[in-house]
Order: structure tokens, then sequence, then C-alpha cells
């Protein structure tokens, strides 16, 4: 029998932040894995402290902005590899009046580090169709997930910190102070499975709702900004004459089946402001698990204290899962008190008691 602190399922980039928070915090661990439509391999891995629809300060921006850098500045120093790529997001406006909403929003304590003012920075790029101009959001960048994952994955098999494998619950025995997985004892065992927790027996009631997203890689030789572009879809570099453009929001048809149709929205989407030949080099689905009241369900369950859930970080992985580790790792550790908002316990009534 091997002892250890803590099992983790699924290495997402929730499962990924809490198992560096162990290793940070010299703390054993086994993390089980079986790479089954992981929506943190194919989302754009963007941070933007802004909602863009609206204008709108995102939860708590401002400190998982910082927490992010941290954390992703830590996986790339273990890994030795580069993973954060900083650069602005620039928003065409729909009409004079999203620009002069902009504009008063640029001056509010809470956006004015966000929001900059200059409507002039995408000018040079006359390809781009801008008619009213663009507003830059600051402080914003991408996480590059697609190769942080599998590096990470690698690392930790090395370390035997990693089963490849699909984690069975009917296996899963519960006691007072402890969990046992086959021949894997621990205190505690955190479920970090994405929408898949809809398939956990303890957790799957919790209201986390799946939202489809469909993504495309394609290759231009337009001259392009380092940046994201967003309009209707956005358009953000990879490099080498490739870029991502995403991404469907699709709450009816909670599938990982790529469409036509999605296909199409996207590539219009990109024609709205880019009228360049560009090619379709990969086409991608996952599902998003977002939760009702569009905060992430972290903590115990209520009746098996050893039951951990962290999950519903919903279109904000990158940004939300560093801070909800954090959370999660000193309740687990010091008891202290989660942020209400996060906190299952509001969920509590669902689940089996
Ligand atoms: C198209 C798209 C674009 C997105 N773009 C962005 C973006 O730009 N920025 C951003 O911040 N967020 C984005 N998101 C949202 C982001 O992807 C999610 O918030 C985040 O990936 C959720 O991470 P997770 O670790 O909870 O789940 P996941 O990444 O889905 O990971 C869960 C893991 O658990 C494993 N697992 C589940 N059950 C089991 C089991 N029984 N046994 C073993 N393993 C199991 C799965 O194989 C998977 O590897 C996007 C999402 C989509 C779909």
């Amino acid at each position: 029998m091997k002892t250890v602190d803590y099992i983790i399922v699924g290495q997402g980039v929730a499962g990924s932040c809490m198992a560096l928070q162990l290793l940070q915090n010299n703390k054993s661990f086994i993390i089980i894995d079986d790479n089954k439509h992981k929506a943190s391999a194919i989302a754009a891995g963007i941070y933007n402290p802004v909602v863009l629809k609206r204008f709108a300060i995102v939860w708590n921006a401002k400190q998982q902005i910082k927490k992010l850098k941290n954390v992703f500045n830590s996986f790339e120093q273990l890994l030795n590899q580069k993973y954060v790529y900083e650069f602005p997001v620039f928003r065409i406006f729909n009409d004079e009046n999203e620009k002069r909403t902009w504009n008063k929003k640029a001056d509010r304590e809470d956006l004015k580090d966000f929001l900059a003012k200059d409507f002039s920075r995408l000018n040079t790029f006359k390809n781009i169709h801008q008619p009213i101009g663009s507003g830059e959001v600051l402080e914003t960048g991408r996480i590059d997930l697609s190769n942080l994952l599998p590096d990470f994955k690698q690392y930790l098999k090395l370390k035997d910190h990693c089963l490849d494998e699909s984690f069975n619950y009917n296996l899963l025995e519960i006691e007072n102070n402890k969990v046992i997985y086959k021949d894997i004892e621990a205190k505690k065992i955190i479920f970090s499975e994405g929408y898949h927790i809809k398939e956990n027996p303890w957790f799957g009631q919790l209201p986390i709702i799946g939202v489809k997203g469909e993504v495309l890689r394609v290759k231009t030789d337009a001259i392009l900004p380092d940046a994201v572009v967003k309009a209707k879809e956005f358009l953000m570099p990879l490099g080498n004459k490739e870029f991502f453009v995403g991404a469907t929001y699709d709450r009816d048809n909670v599938n990982y089946e790529i469409t036509e149709e999605a296909k199409t929205i996207l590539l219009a989407g990109l024609k709205q402001f880019l009228e360049d030949d560009i090619q379709v080099v990969d086409h991608k689905a996952s599902i998003r698990p977002t939760v009702s009241d569009r905060r992430p369900i972290i903590g115990a369950h209520p009746k098996f204290k050893n039951l951990i859930c962290l999950n519903g970080m919903g279109t904000r992985g990158t940004m939300l899962a560093p801070v909800m580790v954090e959370e999660l790792y000193n309740y687990l550790e010091f008891d202290t008190p989660i942020h209400p908002e996060a906190d299952i316990s509001r969920f509590y009534h669902l689940l089996n008691e």
C-alpha cells in the first residue's frame, strides 16, 4: 500500500495547479488522469480581467491576475519552458455608443488600470476592418496550456506522481480519516474532473452547466498584430503564421463533436474584421464547466469530509484555477474559511448529506 496526503482526479488546469501547490509545500500526492476531452488542452488560455461584452471588471480580477503570473511563472521555472505570453487584447467597437461607454468606464477606479484610452493602436493594420476603432485591454495575455499540461504530466510521471488511467469511482473506499483507492491510501481525495464531474457519484448533482465551445486553428500570410483581436469572434497569434479563432458558446448541444455549423459561424465572425485569405488547419471542441451562479465550487462534501471538490472554472480557468487552488489548499491544511461565493456549502442542499 502506498500512503500519500492527497489523490487528485483530473489533470486539467485546476488539477495541475493543485499538484503544483502540493509539490511546493512538500505534500505527497498521486494525480490520476485519462486525458479525455480535457477542456484546458483546447482552450485559448487567454487571461483578461475585463468582460468584453459589457466592459465590466471580472470578479476579483486584480487578485487573480497577480496570482496567475506567480503560478504560471513557477511552472515555467519548474519545467524550464515558456508558457506565459503577455500581449494586449483589442476589442473592435460595434458602434459609437460602445466607444463612449468604454471611454467613461476607463476613468473608473476598478477599470482604469485595464482599459486604455488610446483608440488608435490598431490603426496601422489597414487590413483589420474597424471603422469605429478599438479599445485596448491591458494586463492581458495567454497561458500556453496546450504545451504546459502534457509537459507537466510527463514531469509528474517521471516523479511517480501520476497515473495515466481512468479513475473508477466504484473502487473508492471511504473511511473516517482516509480514503483507499486500489493500493493507494490518502488522507483526502480532490476531484477536479471538469465537466466529467457529471459522472461523479458524490458531486454529480452540483449545478455544473456544460457550455460547448468549438475553436479553429488557421494559417494566413496576413500581417497581424501580436495581440488578440476581438469582434464577435477573436483571433489570437500562435506563431509560425498560425492563429487561434474562437470560440462558440453552445448550451443546447453539449457534446464533443466538431460541427460544420460552428466552423461557418467562426469563419463568418472572422470575416467581419479580416478580409485576408485564411486556411483552416485544425478544428476542436470541448465543454466548459460553468456554474449557475457563475462562481467556482470548492470545498468538502457535506457527509464525506475527505472528498473534496475543485470545479466550476467556467469560461476562465486560466485566471480562476490559481486563486481557487490557494484558497482550497489553505482550507484543507489550515482550516481557513473559503470565500463564501466559491464555497461548495451554498449547494449542500443538492448533495446527499
Ligand atoms: C473552446 C474553449 C475555449 C476556452 N478558452 C478559454 C480561455 O481562453 N481562457 C480561459 O481561462 N478559459 C478558457 N476556457 C475555459 C477553460 O478551458 C476551463 O475553465 C478549464 O479548462 C477547466 O479546467 P478543469 O481542470 O476544471 O477541467 P478540464 O480541463 O476539462 O480537465 C479535467 C481533466 O479530468 C480528467 N478526468 C475527468 N474524469 C476523470 C476520471 N474519472 N478519471 C481520470 N481522469 C478524469 C479529464 O481527462 C481531464 O483531463 C475555454 C474552454 C473551451 C471549451
